[in-house]
């Protein structure tokens, strides 16, 4: 698989899936998550409804219809919540290859990330850099393309020069 890096809107790219850095109960929310609603309009919405009923945890992963999104799926993941103290960096690595592992269920071979937790939520941003791209790197997978979305020129930055 490769890793690539590519500075825009996440609800914008033309792949198969993209990844959601949703929260657990998996209703909307800010920053990427309303941004994915809002574009995907509510059929998104009514899909978390339908196959979340109960939200989802901490490190995990599901897929969504992407609606209105160039995207086939939205693949949602709660990543932890660094601000509310939540630390344990296995929870943030286990978005990454819980996502891979939905893309392939689904057969999607190009999936766009955001650097799940490092807005809102406050991871610090190098460390969320290092674990997104390490962790698409180590995860065996179908995907061809696992392409990070930097949201801001600085961030595009951090990833790529973490790719190499
Ligand atoms: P979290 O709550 O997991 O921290 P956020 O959505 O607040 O999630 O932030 C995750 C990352 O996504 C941040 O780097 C943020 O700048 C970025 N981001 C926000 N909106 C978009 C978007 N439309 N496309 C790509 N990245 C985005």
């Amino acid at each position: 698989m490769r890793v690539t890096v590519v500075q825009g809107d996440i609800t914008e790219q033309p792949v198969d899936a993209v990844v959601n850095a949703a929260n657990s109960a998996m209703r909307g929310g800010g920053g990427v998550d309303g941004a994915i609603h809002r574009a995907g309009g509510p059929a998104v919405l009514e899909d978390c409804i339908a196959r979340f009923p109960h939200g989802l945890a901490t490190g995990e992963a599901g897929w969504t219809t992407a609606g209105n999104l160039p995207a086939r799926w939205v693949i949602h993941v709660v990543g932890p919540n660094h601000r509310a103290g939540q630390r344990d960096r296995s929870l943030l690595t286990s978005c990454y290859a819980n996502a891979l592992r939905v893309a392939d269920e689904l057969g999607a071979r190009s999936v766009a990330f955001p650097l799940v937790s490092a807005g809102i939520y406050g991871w610090p941003l190098e460390d969320a850099v290092a674990a997104a791209v390490d962790t698409l790197r180590e995860t065996l997978t179908e995907v061809e393309e696992a392409r990070i979305v930097a949201f801001s020129p600085a961030t595009y930055e951090l990833i790529s020069a973490r790719i190499g």
